[in-house]
């Protein structure tokens, strides 16, 4: 059966399953982790201190330079996916006197840190890959791998002539508003000065490493890293694998999330012998990467890649009546719930008046994933250990077709700490089950943090109108206006999932949000506005808007497995951790709204300051 294949429901009261029982496998599943970590984002270790050398890019050399102190009209942070989409619209609407900065030495964000053997996007390349019609780029694979996808953010940097404008290995570390010139003051790590009228921030969701919070992390002797900071000088190879100078090795790794999932063929290959240490299994369900077929890509007539990226918006959102453009693990869903009888693309009757059949189609899908674990691995226990007990969007989807197939290579040994995860980090290995297993090297491949506040994640303090700080605005519930502007902000703009349409081509949306600011100002400099910022009302009805909208999140995400989507089993119905949501009627609806605000041109909402008159 490939991915796609969709068996048939025909009576609903004859399933192959138990759902009660299944119900209360997935609820213990749960109890289980929390009970090992109830302290959620708590219980992972920032890279400080003595961990800081982790953050070291190991890419790049960082060259030593003057300051630069300069007046700009806009500033971007970021310079991934996101930074770029907007660098590329401002530039076309002649906002050309800007800079666009970033920690790292290159353009390219994830996909400049995370160099990991076999990375590459799990949403399909066509429409992940930003700004691909307006670059003449085609992908070369179905699911472009990671040199492909750092190349395109070169690719875009050349094409829009951002490297002249762009500014690396460089952290701003504080951000004030300055009245009296109605600039934000952007001072960084290099002792640089940037006054800008506008600036935004795109540092991106998972951009902040995080350790295990186990005894003894500082404690190993041999060697370590995190996987988005891959050592190719200890493993040999490369982005493709081919991991030659650990064959006499023992590795560990920990973690088996998506960037683990898609590391472990290649260290199975290459290691002398590989323990993977796994806390919680993810759904790895099948990938089925191709090339791109050349007669399909000159085909393709002008506005494709909007068309199939909406296409792949709409399917995802439910759509039965169109074409599914795309046809992969993703949208295979869809089509699931249309087996079981859901209809329309109504996100709200999906969830409130079918949820039984959504719950169906969901124990269904696992199964068959579990199922393939079975297929896959030869070894019962293992097999068994590898099955996810969780519904489907609990964690992030996996795709893979190696991942599974690599426990069956005798060098390689499954560690299923059953929920638990590791005891213990000692001098020479690591502790789990009660059991020592010694090690040449760590491989932490334990995430990003998400969920914490931003201020910690960004590295830099913004200070806005009156001395407020993000921190202090964000105290007791995330306040935004269509997750773009905040009050006493002005002149800020905010690129996140935060309050924002959030989809699982979380690109697409990056991109809507570039052309979004791109355009308001190019509506300011043509009006002659200096200034807009969200008014304090439209802030609070949006914020209510936000926190409303979550009707349905929180149930389903308090009986998942933890993981990052759920703030690691915290997620609750407090106003607070509802304000940290993404728009409620889904990534559709935000862009429509967006749109026609566009369209009507008045800037609701935004209090507009022109030519310094107010
Ligand atoms: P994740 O947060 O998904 O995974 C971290 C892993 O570390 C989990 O398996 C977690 O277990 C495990 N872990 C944490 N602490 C411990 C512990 N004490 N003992 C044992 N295990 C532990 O991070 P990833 O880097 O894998 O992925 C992050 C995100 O990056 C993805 O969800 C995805 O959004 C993105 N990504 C996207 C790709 C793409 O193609 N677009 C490719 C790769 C990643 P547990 O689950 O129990 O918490």
């Amino acid at each position: 059966m490939t991915s796609t294949a969709v068996p048939k429901i025909s009576q609903l009261d004859d399933l192959p399953f138990d759902i009660p029982e299944l119900k209360i496998k997935y609820l213990a599943e749960r109890d289980k982790r929390l009970a090992a970590r109830p302290e959620g984002n708590e219980q992972y270790q920032q890279f400080k201190g003595m961990f800081a050398h982790y953050l070291t890019d190991p890419y790049i050399p960082r060259v030593e330079r003057g300051p630069i102190d300069t007046e700009i009209d806009f500033l971007v942070l970021g310079a991934g996916f996101g930074g770029l989409c907007l660098a590329a619209r401002l530039m076309e609407a002649g906002i050309t006197n800007m800079r666009i900065m970033d920690k790292a030495g290159d353009f390219g964000g994830t996909w400049y840190w995370n160099r990991y053997p076999g990375a590459a996007c799990d949403v399909e390349s066509y429409i992940y890959m930003p700004l691909l019609e307006e670059t003449g780029y085609i992908p070369t694979e179905k699911y472009a791998k990671a040199p492909e996808l750092l190349e395109h953010s070169r690719r875009i940097g050349r094409h829009y002539g951002l490297y002249d404008n762009a500014v690396f290995h460089t952290e701003a570390n504080v951000i004030t508003w300055n009245e009296e010139s109605k600039r934000w003051i952007v001072k960084t790590d290099r002792g640089d000065t940037f006054r800008t009228r506008f600036f935004a921030t795109a540092s991106g969701p998972l951009n902040m490493p995080k350790l295990p919070g186990v005894k003894g992390v500082e404690k190993f002797k041999g060697h370590s890293f995190h996987t988005s900071r891959w050592d190719y000088d200890y493993t040999g190879g490369s982005l493709h694998g081919n991991l030659d100078k650990i064959g006499d090795k023992k590795i560990g790794i920990i973690g088996t999330g998506a960037t683990a999932i898609q590391a472990i063929p290649h260290l199975g290959k290459g290691a002398g012998k590989l323990y993977v240490f796994q806390r919680t299994p993810s759904s790895v369900a099948r990938r089925d990467n191709r090339p791109t077929d050349a007669d399909w890509a000159a085909s393709l007539k002008p506005g494709w890649q909007e068309h199939r990226q909406e296409n792949f918006l709409r399917v995802m959102g439910g759509a039965q009546d169109e074409e599914d453009l795309v046809g992969d693990g993703w949208t295979s869903f869809t089509r699931w719930m249309k087996n079981v009888g859901i209809k329309g693309i109504d996100r709200k009757a999906i969830y409130t008046e079918y949820p039984n059949l959504l719950e169906i189609a969901d124990y269904q899908n696992m199964e068959r994933i579990r199922a393939r674990c079975d297929e896959v691995v030869r070894d019962k226990e293992t097999a068994e250990g590898l099955k996810p007990w969780y519904r489907q969007f609990c964690k992030r989807p996996c795709f893979h077709d190696e991942y599974l197939d690599t426990y069956n290579n005798p060098n390689v040994h499954l560690v299923h700490t059953d929920g638990k995860g590791i005891d213990e980090i000692t001098e020479t290995g690591i502790i789990a089950n009660g059991k020592h297993h010694d090690l040449d090297c760590i491989i932490y491949s334990t995430g990003f943090e998400v969920g914490t506040s931003y201020t910690r994640r960004s590295n830099f303090k913004i200070t806005g109108r009156n001395n407020t700080t993000l921190d202090d605005h964000w105290s007791d519930r995330n306040r935004t206006f269509h997750g773009f502007h905040m009050h006493n902000f002005p002149n800020l703009f905010m690129i996140s999932t935060l309050h924002s349409g959030y989809a699982a081509n979380f690109v697409h949306m990056l991109s809507r949000q570039g052309k979004h600011i791109a355009a308001l100002v190019k509506q300011c400099k043509e009006e002659g506005i200096v200034e807009v910022e969200a008014t304090e009302e439209a802030e609070r009805e949006w914020t209510d808007r936000i926190i409303k909208g979550q009707w349905r999140s929180a149930k389903y995400q308090q009986e998942c497995t933890p993981g990052y989507y759920n703030l690691e089993g915290q997620k609750n119905d407090s106003e607070r951790a509802k304000s940290k949501g993404n728009y409620g009627e889904g990534a559709i609806a935000f862009c429509k709204l967006m749109d026609e605000w566009r369209e009507k041109g008045d800037l609701a909402g935004l209090k507009v300051v022109r030519d310094g008159r107010g």
